[in-house]
């Protein structure tokens, strides 16, 4: 039963340890940015209302982005715990995810913060774009969602350090190197893998 956010700048390497963290923990990773892409790739109704704001590097409305967790996080295989990635970004988005989590009786284990600098993270996002082509990799893109990220989600962290809750992460190193670094520092905090 456990219970994981995982926040960081673009880049930092969040979709790769949450992968990993995944399986270690035996539990959903749930990536809104994914699932704002699949919606996007099939044109979904969601994909549409999405996907400007996606391309300009702007974050999606709070109202379509905290509709999408609130459901995705009463499906079954998140009853017995998840890990966030991506998720909550904004002041609201952290008032809502409170709120479902008081209706569920359920609560936040731990935040971990994954961090990096801007200059290594501008050259993983651009490397990105070349391997994989992503729409909102370019340059010019590229810097917008890390002003966002600045002005919007960064503050963030305190709202949770406040609560006891944050694991700051070097992101730095190899794949490897960073999930035994968030391990540790988890299971320091009594949270055990399967
Ligand atoms: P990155 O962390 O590299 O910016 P993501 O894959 O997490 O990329 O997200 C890609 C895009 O999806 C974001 O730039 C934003 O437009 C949208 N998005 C993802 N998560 C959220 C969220 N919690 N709130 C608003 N928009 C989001």
């Amino acid at each position: 039963m456990t219970r994981l956010l995982l926040i960081g700048m673009p880049g930092a390497g969040k979709g790769t340890q949450a992968e990993r963290l995944s399986q270690a923990f035996g539990i959903p990773a749930i990536s809104t940015g994914d699932i704002f892409r699949h919606n996007v790739k099939n044109e979904t109704e969601l994909g549409k209302q999405a996907k400007a704001f996606m391309d300009r590097g702007e974050y999606v409305p709070d109202s379509l982005t905290n509709a999408l967790v609130r459901d995705r996080l009463s499906h079954q295989d998140a009853a017995a715990g998840f890990l966030l990635d991506g998720y909550p970004r904004t002041g609201e988005q952290v008032e809502e995810l409170d709120d479902i989590l008081l209706q569920q009786g359920n609560k936040l284990d731990a935040v971990v913060q994954l961090t990096a600098d801007t200059d290594e993270v501008v050259r993983r996002l651009l490397g990105r774009a070349i391997e994989q082509g992503r729409a909102d990799d370019t340059e010019e893109v590229i810097r917008r969602r890390l002003e966002v990220y600045e002005e919007q989600t960064a503050p963030l962290t305190s709202v949770y350090a406040q609560r006891g809750l944050v694991i700051m992460v070097d992101g730095l190193g190899a794949v490897e190197e960073v999930t035994e670094r968030i391990m540790q520092a988890l299971e320091a905090r009594g949270l055990d893998r399967i």
